[in-house]
């Protein structure tokens, strides 16, 4: 079994071609800047670790796919004869609404409820749903599997999802809380509850921390709550997101700078979180190194970075009763042994003890980084999302 895992941006396809039983990846890739001057594509062949990157034209998405169909089933670097061998493709949806709370097989209807979640993610969604339109036309016959980023919180408790505005603003609007990185948080708390042996109990927080980042309290192996909101922009402060602030100071800074909601939205989702504190970067290598050498902003950046994911573990502990084990996931979880070691400083009375020295040390796969007294077990786990596409793909297709 193939399948062809896929997640289109609006100028950009991400591809794999995985073994969902075994998890091996055959061949993945890139393709950025469709649509814009300087398009290139990124192909890696893993077993063999082959590389090859190609700046080319790709006017739009088809192009895109088609370049990476020809990789995939060229003669010499390919890895498969043709497309034939492709049992399904499973793709990356970014909002699923209220209607999706597992991955589901694409047809025209489901593709007509999915557009009608567009205006939640008006960046991403119609990307999505081209980037499926596209594979459907190129690879007519195969069966494509949505999966989506906003599904595994769909458990969430209505206390947890509701924002108090006017009801009339939910039922109406669907305005409320989604949450996203949802296949990220799945992956991550059930690799946790595997280590852990399967209790039928268990509380986990999950801090997925990459240039977007989010943390989620999973009970019992259901998200019960998550730091993300009807957009991704809610919650913890991000590589260029500023996450929560009083909602008044957003009428606040447009006004009194004249602003556009369009510059304002901008200014939120593109010119905050780290790189507005910082000024000079929004890459959490660039801040720690700023900061290591005394910058004021950087200092002051990480402090606030850092502030803002500890109350999350303290609220989402107090949500659950209490909690068995942290975990972190993405670029900086996985990678940043100084955030770590900052976020869990002061928790100790919450029962976690990091091994300092096993989290300053880097090591790849899933890693115990609490000592053996502490009563919060911390790991770091790479997630893997398109592994989770892949099963689904996997499961709803054969
Ligand atoms: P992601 O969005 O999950 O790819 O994560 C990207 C973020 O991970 C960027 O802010 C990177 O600076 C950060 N990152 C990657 N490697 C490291 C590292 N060794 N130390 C600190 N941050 C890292």
């Amino acid at each position: 079994m193939k399948v062809l895992v896929i997640n289109c941006g609006s100028s950009s396809l991400k591809y794999q071609l995985v073994n969902p039983e075994s998890g091996e990846v055959f061949a993945k890739g890139l393709c950025e800047r469709i649509g814009i001057e300087g398009s290139k594509l990124e192909y890696e062949v893993v077993a063999k670790d082959f590389e090859k990157k190609l700046e080319v034209p790709m006017p739009t998405h088809k192009e895109a796919l088609e370049l990476v169909i020809s990789h995939l089933t060229d003669k010499e670097i390919g890895v498969i004869a043709s497309v034939n061998e492709v049992d399904a493709i499973g793709h990356r949806v970014v909002h699923g609404g209220e209607e999706f709370a597992k991955s589901v097989l694409l047809n025209e209807e489901v593709l007509k409820a999915i557009e009608a979640n567009n205006d939640l993610a008006p960046l991403h969604n119609p990307a999505n749903l081209m980037g499926i339109r596209t594979c459907m036309e190129l690879m007519p016959g195969k069966k494509n599997v949505g999966v989506f980023d906003t599904a595994f919180h769909q458990t969430m408790p209505a206390e947890a999802f509701m924002y108090a505005l006017p009801y009339e603003d939910y039922k109406e609007l669907k305005v409320r809380k989604y949450g996203f990185h949802g296949t990220s948080h799945l992956f991550v708390s059930e690799t946790m509850r595997e280590i852990m042996g399967n209790p039928a109990h268990s509380k986990i927080i999950v801090c997925h921390l990459g240039n977007g980042a989010s943390i989620s309290a999973v009970k019992d192996g259901k998200s019960i709550d998550t730091s993300m909101g009807l957009t991704p922009l809610q919650g913890l402060m991000m590589g260029t997101r500023c996450g929560d602030i009083d909602p008044a100071a957003v009428l606040f800074v447009k006004n009194k700078r004249n602003l556009t909601d369009e510059e304002m939205d901008a200014r939120m989702n593109k010119k905050s979180g780290i790189l507005g504190l910082f000024g000079k970067s929004s890459d959490c290598r660039d801040l720690e190194m700023a900061a290591t050498a005394g910058d004021e902003r950087a200092v002051l950046a990480e402090k606030v970075f850092i502030y803002k994911i500890k109350s999350y573990i303290g609220a989402y502990a107090a949500a659950m009763g209490g909690v068995d084990a942290i975990c972190f996931t993405g670029g900086i979880g996985e990678n940043s042994a100084n955030v770590r070691e900052k976020t869990l400083e002061g928790l100790e009375f919450l029962g976690v003890e990091l091994d300092k020295e096993i989290n300053s040390v880097r090591k790849k796969g899933n890693v115990k980084l609490s000592t053996e007294n502490s009563k919060v077990l911390v790991y770091k786990i790479p997630t893997n999302e398109e592994l989770v596409i892949a099963r689904d793909t996997y499961k709803l297709a054969k």
